[in-house]
């Protein structure tokens, strides 16, 4: 299952092979430019879904693109922390607990929780129309820790 710490790990392996000339590395000026690119990618294609919703003429996009271009804005977010050094999952717990804080909801990220699960959980509250996400996810989690106790030690 996907955890910010595995792609932090991966797009750090990937990096030393991309770029391995020590003295050349990309800066941060570098991976800011990426990500706002990226971003932009993403935001034409959402532009063009819009387009088509709303029936105009012009040309067209498709969700799958946007999933593409979405993954190339974490991916790059990524990259960008990893060049500034700063510990991404831990900013994202942060700052997600800080405006639920600031707008008073009570949803909440457990630090523990990895990535998949919140994903899965988000698409378990779609299927349960009004259930919070975050408990959602902590619920896939559980799941998932039970399955695999259950594969690796034979009882759940
Ligand atoms: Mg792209």
């Amino acid at each position: 299952m996907l955890t910010l710490a595995a792609l932090h790990e991966a797009n750090i392996a990937r990096q030393a092979a991309w770029c391995p000339d020590e003295t050349k590395q990309p800066s941060l000026s570098f991976r800011g430019n990426e990500l706002a690119g990226e971003t932009g990618e993403a935001c034409n294609v959402i532009k063009k879904l819009e387009r088509e919703r709303h029936g105009w003429a012009g040309s067209r996009d498709t969700l799958e693109h946007l999933g593409e271009e979405l993954a190339d804005v974490v991916i790059c977010a990524d990259l960008c922390a990893i060049t500034a050094g700063v510990d991404l999952q831990a900013a994202v717990v942060a700052k997600f607990n800080a405006t639920s804080e600031k707008v008073g909801l009570p949803h909440r990220l457990d630090p523990s929780l990895n990535l998949g699960a919140l994903i899965f959980g988000f698409h378990m509250r779609d299927m349960l129309s009004d259930s919070d996400p975050v408990v959602a996810a902590g619920a896939a989690n559980a799941l998932a820790e039970r399955i695999v106790a259950f594969l690796t030690k034979g009882s759940a």
